[in-house]
C-alpha cells in the first residue's frame, strides 16, 4: 500500500491521524492506502515554519527575477513527473488518462506563466514624494480540491510563490498523491526550509489551516460548505479568501441553434470530468421546438461513449471519484424521480467493480427544483418558448460560474450577455478559458475573489504606500477627497 506523507520545514513525516476511509482505484475498488490528517502540533508547526520564513525575508525579498529563476526551476522538475502525476491523478479521481495528461501539463506551465509575471509585475512603483509598493501577504494556505487535483494546486501555488508568500498546501484526502508528487519534486531544489510545505488532511486540517491567525490568506477551490466555512474564519479575522466555489450551470438552446454543434456541447459540458467539473452542465434549457430532437440525439450519442477505466486512452467517460460520490449522485437521481422527473440514462457501464454510473438527461423536473450542484454527470432539461423566459431560467439558480449558449451569433450574443455566471460560451464548450490571460470569475454564490492569471497572483499580494507628499494644491486635495468617498 502506498503511503502519504508530509512535508514540514523541509522534513518528510507521516502525518499523525489515521483518518477512517481509504482511497481506492476508481475504476476498480482496489484500495490503494489509508487516508491520513495532520495534529494540531503538526499543522501549527508548518505554520511556524511559514512565518519564520516570511519574517527571515529569504523569499519575499528576493527580486522579481530571482524569484522568477526559481519558479522555472520548479516548472523543469514538475514536468518531469507529468506521466507520474497524470497516473495518479486518473486512477484515484477516475477521470480519463486523456484529461488528466492535459491537467498535468498545466502544472509545468503555471510555474512558467508565474515566472512571467514575478519578472514582469513590479513590486514598486515611484513617484516623486511617495511611493507605491506591491508587497507578499505571508503565509497563504491553499486548499484544493479533488476533481483536478494537480491542475487546481499549482496555479494556486505557482501564484502565491511568485507573489513572495510561503505556502501551505493542502490537497484533497481523495487525491492526494499527485500533491505528494508536486512537493516532492520541489523539495529536490534549494529553498528556504518552510516555504513550501504539505500538509495532508481532511476538512479538520483545511479548517485549522484557514483558522490560525498566523495565516495571511487562504485560496480554496471546493464546494459550498466548505468554502462557507473557510469564508466565515476568514471574515472573523478579517483576512482575504479567494473562493472558487460550485456551479449548476446552464446550456441554452436558442430556436436558432444548428443542431448537432448543440448536441456535441451538451454531451462535452455532461460528461467532461466525468460531469465532475464545476463549469459541467447542471441544466439543460432548451427551446421547445427543439426540444425532442435534441434530448434524443444527445441520448444517443450518449449510448455510443466510451465508458470504461480512466487509465486506457479510449476511455472518454470514467468512474465517479469514490463509493461515496457515486452513491450521492445515484440519490440525487432518485431525488428528481421522486419529484416526477423521468430519468433517461444512456451509455454501457464496464464490467469493472469501480464507481461507475450511467450520464443521465432528467425531463419534467419543475425548474425551481433543480436549482442545486450534483458534481456528476446528470442535467435536467427545460422546455422554453421565449428569449426571455431562457434568460430567467438560467439565471434561476443562486450559482453564477459558466454558462453556454448556443445559436445564430446575434441571437446567442444577446442572450448571453444577460446571463449572471463569470464565463458564458457562445457555441462552443472548452475545458480552458478563451485565452491564457482572461479571468475565470465567479458570480453569486460560485465564488468571491476573482481568478485568473494574473488575478491569483495579485489576489496575493496587498500595497503599502510611504511617502512624505507636500503641498498638495487645494483643488488636487478635494478631487482627491472625494476620490474617497469621506
Ligand atoms: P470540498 O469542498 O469537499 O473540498 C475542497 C477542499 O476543502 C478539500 O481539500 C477538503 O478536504 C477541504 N475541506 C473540506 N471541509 C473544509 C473546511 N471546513 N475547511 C477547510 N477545508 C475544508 O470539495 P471537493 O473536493 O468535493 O470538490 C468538488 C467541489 O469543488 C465542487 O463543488 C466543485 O464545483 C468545486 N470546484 C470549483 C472549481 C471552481 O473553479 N469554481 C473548480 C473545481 C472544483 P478533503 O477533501 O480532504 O476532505
Amino acid at each position: 500500500m502506498l503511503e502519504l506523507h508530509n512535508y514540514i520545514a523541509g522534513e518528510w513525516s507521516a502525518p499523525g491521524v489515521e483518518l477512517p476511509q481509504q482511497i481506492c482505484n476508481a475504476n476498480t475498488g482496489e484500495v490503494l492506502l489509508q487516508q491520513r490528517g495532520s495534529t494540531p502540533v503538526q499543522i501549527s508547526t508548518a505554520i511556524d515554519a511559514a512565518v519564520k520564513v516570511h519574517r527571515e525575508g529569504t523569499w519575499r525579498n528576493l527580486s522579481g527575477d530571482e524569484r522568477a529563476a526559481h519558479m522555472l526551476r520548479i516548472g523543469d522538475a514538475i514536468e518531469e513527473l507529468i506521466k507520474d502525476i497524470a497516473s495518479v491523478d486518473a486512477i484515484t479521481t477516475g477521470v480519463p488518462i486523456t484529461h488528466t495528461q492535459t491537467l498535468a501539463r498545466v502544472c509545468g506551465i503555471a510555474f512558467r506563466t508565474a515566472a512571467k509575471l514575478s519578472r514582469e509585475s513590479s513590486s514598486i512603483r515611484r513617484e516623486t514624494d511617495f511611493e507605491i509598493e506591491r508587497l507578499p501577504l505571508g503565509p497563504a494556505a491553499i486548499i484544493a480540491p479533488w476533481n483536478a487535483p494537480a491542475g487546481i494546486a499549482c496555479h494556486k501555488l505557482a501564484s502565491a510563490l511568485a507573489a513572495g508568500c510561503p505556502v501551505l498546501f493542502k490537497p484533497s484526502e481523495w487525491a492526494p498523491l499527485s500533491g505528494q508528487l508536486i512537493t516532492q519534486a520541489i523539495s529536490k531544489l534549494d529553498l528556504p526550509r518552510g516555504l513550501f510545505q504539505l500538509i495532508h488532511g481532511d476538512g479538520m486540517t483545511g479548517a485549522a489551516l484557514a483558522g490560525d491567525p498566523r495565516v495571511a490568506a487562504v485560496s480554496f477551490t471546493g464546494g459550498l460548505e466548505a468554502g462557507r466555512a473557510v469564508a466565515a474564519s476568514c471574515a472573523h479575522q478579517i483576512k482575504p479568501a479567494q473562493l472558487e466555489l460550485g456551479g449548476n450551470n446552464p446550456l441554452v438552446i436558442l430556436p436558432d441553434a444548428d443542431l448537432a454543434p448543440s448536441v456535441d456541447g451538451v454531451v462535452a459540458s455532461l460528461t467532461t470530468l466525468n460531469g465532475q467539473w464545476c463549469r459541467a452542465l447542471g441544466r439543460l434549457i432548451v427551446h421547445e421546438d427543439l426540444h425532442d430532437d435534441v434530448v434524443e440525439t444527445v441520448l444517443h450519442r450518449l449510448n455510443s461513449l466510451v465508458i470504461g477505466d480512466s487509465r486506457d486512452h479510449e476511455t472518454e467517460m470514467g468512474p465517479m471519484v469514490h463509493r461515496q460520490h457515486r452513491d450521492h449522485v445515484l440519490a440525487a437521481i432518485s431525488d428528481y424521480e421522486q419529484l416526477g422527473g423521468t430519468v433517461h440514462r444512456a451509455g454501457t457501464l464496464p464490467e469493472l467493480a469501480g464507481w461507475f454510473l450511467q450520464p443521465t438527461l432528467v425531463t419534467g423536473v419543475a425548474p425551481a427544483d433543480a436549482l442545486g450542484e450534483i458534481f456528476g454527470p446528470v442535467a435536467t432539461v427545460h422546455k422554453f418558448s421565449n428569449t426571455d423566459e431562457a434568460v430567467s431560467l438560467a439565471n434561476l439558480a443562486p450559482y453564477g460560474l459558466a454558462a453556454y449558449v448556443f445559436g445564430g451569433q446575434t441571437n446567442a450574443y444577446t442572450v448571453a450577455k444577460q446571463i449572471e455566471a463569470g464565463m458564458v460560451k457562445i457555441n462552443s464548450v472548452t475545458l480552458f478559458s478563451p485565452h491564457p490571460d482572461a479571468p475565470r470569475p465567479a458570480w453569486k454564490m460560485s465564488g468571491m475573489g476573482e481568478e485568473g492569471t494574473r488575478e491569483t497572483f495579485e489576489f496575493f499580494r496587498g500595497s503599502r504606500v510611504v511617502g512624505a507628499p507636500q503641498g498638495i494644491p487645494a483643488s488636487a486635495a478635494a478631487e482627491q477627497l472625494q476620490g474617497t468617498g469621506t
